[in-house]
């Protein structure tokens, strides 16, 4: 093991961003938490950059880490050198020596951002190119596409020699864009919508719906899961509230309007995740959903959907193609758990032929001749179970006040 620590990058956002201390506070704080795992593993900062040091840890499994976290555009394994010539050009050949397959082309790309350095960056190439040739009479330099680009990266600190420039996830730092709702259901979509809310710097309290008993147990489980999953990335504890929705959506069934069900029980669900954004101070609802894809998320049914919130709805995947989201909840290691097949509160009383152009004044006459709707939503808010999941570790909590848990995080 030649690497000694992994240096992330932010990108220039870092630098152009409106509250860059504020910005690296988050990023910190995220990356101490994701190292919790890898004992013996320690961070340190400079100016807009983190340097892992490794203490004798194998590289791969804490890159792989790294590289979900939000807000890092990219993170390379380096060995560190003198900042001085001789050991410069020694860590050179360490590295190059160190290449399962030994390339046939290279160049050396350094920078030389401590001014101090006596050699500039291009005679420097020259210096440390010319001493590998030397040693590998085989390799030639290429400087337009060569197989391995040796970085050498001079600062005052140290020098720091790499070749592997591995991409993250970008976008912003965990929380540094505020907190939303996110709405999820157990499909696919909403757990790729959470996780580009997430990846915007979102913080997010995941909302379900559940039809306990008419929906299962493992249903809910289902959920945790992928909640769990999302707590992964942002790399804090994630908290999930669980709606009691069962009462809610047998009135609406009751209602006589059987192609409205699904428009009526959208409505509810938003004004339920209202009054629950009101307790955490949340100010947007997150949702999977994508213009088209069933007959609530047409344009006309998401406008009268819509209007029963006040808070901004985001909808990240709203202009993608479901082959697109698909991919992503691959990527993201949603979509096993997504496809299991248990029922979804929704699935249950689906009506034959929803409607795709609902009416805004029969929806509000249908609500207003429902009694008690009012209070029906008031006891789901308040009937709300919470949970803080995070993918070290579970616990239940019967309010809303903040967790101990949350402290020991942040
Ligand atoms: P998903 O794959 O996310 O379930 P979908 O294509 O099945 O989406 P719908 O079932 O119409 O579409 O749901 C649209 C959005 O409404 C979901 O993406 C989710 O954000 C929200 N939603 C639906 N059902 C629930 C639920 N039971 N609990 C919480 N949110 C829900
Ligand atoms: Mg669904």
């Amino acid at each position: 093991m030649i690497y000694d620590q992994i240096v992330l990058r932010y990108g220039d956002l870092i630098m152009k961003g409106r509250n860059r201390n504020q910005f690296e506070k988050r990023m910190h704080r995220q990356v101490k938490n994701a190292l919790t795992p890898f004992k013996g593993v320690t961070y340190w900062k400079t100016f807009g950059r983190l340097y892992v040091k490794l203490n004798g840890q194998p590289y791969e499994p804490i890159a792989d880490r790294l590289k979900d976290l939000f807000g890092i555009i990219s993170l390379s394994p380096v060995i560190s050198s003198e900042s001085e010539l001789e050991a410069i050009r020694a860590t050179a050949m360490t590295l190059m020596n160190s290449l399962k397959t030994p390339p046939k082309t290279f160049k050396v790309s350094v920078k030389r951002a401590w001014k101090g350095f006596p050699h500039q960056s291009q005679q420097m190439n020259h210096l440390v190119g010319a001493h590998i040739l030397r040693a590998f009479p085989e390799l030639s330099v290429d400087v337009r596409n060569p197989e391995v680009e040796l970085k050498v990266d001079i600062q005052a600190e140290a020098t720091y020699l790499f070749c592997e420039v591995i991409p993250a996830a970008g976008g912003f730092p965990f929380g540094s864009n505020g907190k939303a709702m996110l709405l999820l259901s157990g499909g696919i979509d909403s757990p790729v919508a959470g996780w580009l809310a997430l990846r915007k710097g979102l913080e997010l309290e995941a909302v379900h719906f559940h039809s306990y008993p008419f929906t299962s147990e493992q249903a809910k489980d289902k959920v945790v899961a992928l909640a769990k999953r999302l707590s992964y990335f942002s790399g804090a504890p994630l908290k999930l509230h669980l709606v009691p929705f069962t009462e809610i959506q047998t009135t609406l069934a009751q209602a006589g309007q059987d192609n409205l069900i699904i428009t009526l029980m959208r409505r509810a669900m938003l004004r339920i995740t209202e009054g629950l954004a009101a307790k955490s101070g949340a100010l947007g609802i997150v949702t999977g959903e994508s213009l088209g894809q069933v007959a609530s998320q047409t344009l006309p049914s998401m406008n009268v959907i819509g209007r029963a919130a006040q808070l901004p709805m985001l909808k990240p995947l709203i202009m993608m193609d479901k082959s697109e989201i698909i991919a992503m909840a691959e990527k993201i290691g949603t979509f096993q758990t997504s496809i299991l097949p248990y029922e979804d509160c929704c699935t249950l009383f689906l009506p034959k032929s929803p409607s795709t152009n609902p009416n805004i004044r029969i929806v509000e006459n249908v609500e207003a001749g429902i009694a008690n709707l009012d209070t029906m939503i008031e006891d789901a808010i308040n009937g709300t179970e919470h949970m803080f999941l995070s993918p070290r570790k579970t616990s239940s909590a019967q309010s809303t006040e903040s967790s101990s848990e949350e402290d020991e995080w942040f």
